[in-house]
């Protein structure tokens, strides 16, 4: 078992291409990147044409629901941790691939729950981390969308729960989604 800590809260680096998303995260709306011409949805969404049909490509707003794709659990203290010297105090912590119910996969963070406690295919939902200052834009984070005890409780190997082995090498899922779904 491990104890959740409470993430902290940077201020993003707000740029030009960028200004329409922070600003709906104050108002604690998740847009997401959004063909109209092909109904392609991507991330991360600040781009201004299609990663599929270069066609014109704006921000949509999403559903905020996705499932756990991958993720690992940072337990290493100090300026090496990944997210940098703002995190240093928050090990252990969720970094974690979610994949977005309109399909695009995101990297960020879950909280709300023991790290122990997360596992591929969970249902999550996203939330909003204000951030504060006079835009006060949001960090989108994600917790699971029902308590973990409401979830029905599967051996290993059956259903959608994962082997045992997915969990060993989390992060290599991404890029070896082949060989993970094996
Ligand atoms: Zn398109």
């Amino acid at each position: 078992m491990s104890t959740p800590h409470e993430l902290p809260t940077p201020t993003p680096l707000i740029a030009h291409h960028s200004a329409d998303f922070w600003a709906a995260t104050s108002e604690e709306r998740f847009l997401v990147g959004h063909c109209h011409a092909c109904d392609q949805w991507f991330w991360p969404p600040n781009r201004s044409f299609c990663p599929r049909c270069g066609g014109a490509a704006g921000l949509r707003e999403a559903a905020g629901t996705g499932t756990i794709y991958s993720y690992t659990i940072v337990r290493v203290s100090g300026a090496i941790a990944l997210g940098g010297e703002a995190y240093k105090d928050a090990v252990p912590y969720v970094l974690a691939y979610v994949e977005l119910a309109e399909g695009p996969t995101m990297l960020t963070n879950i909280v709300g729950v023991d790290p122990d406690g997360v596992t591929i295919g969970l249902p999550v939902r996203v939330e909003f981390s204000r951030t504060g200052g006079p835009q006060d834009p949001a960090l989108p984070r994600f917790r699971p969308a029902s308590p973990l005890s409401d979830r029905p409780v599967e051996p290993p190997g059956h259903g959608t729960t994962p082997a045992v082995g997915h969990r060993v090498t989390p992060i290599f899922c991404k890029v070896r989604r082949r060989a993970c779904s094996a």
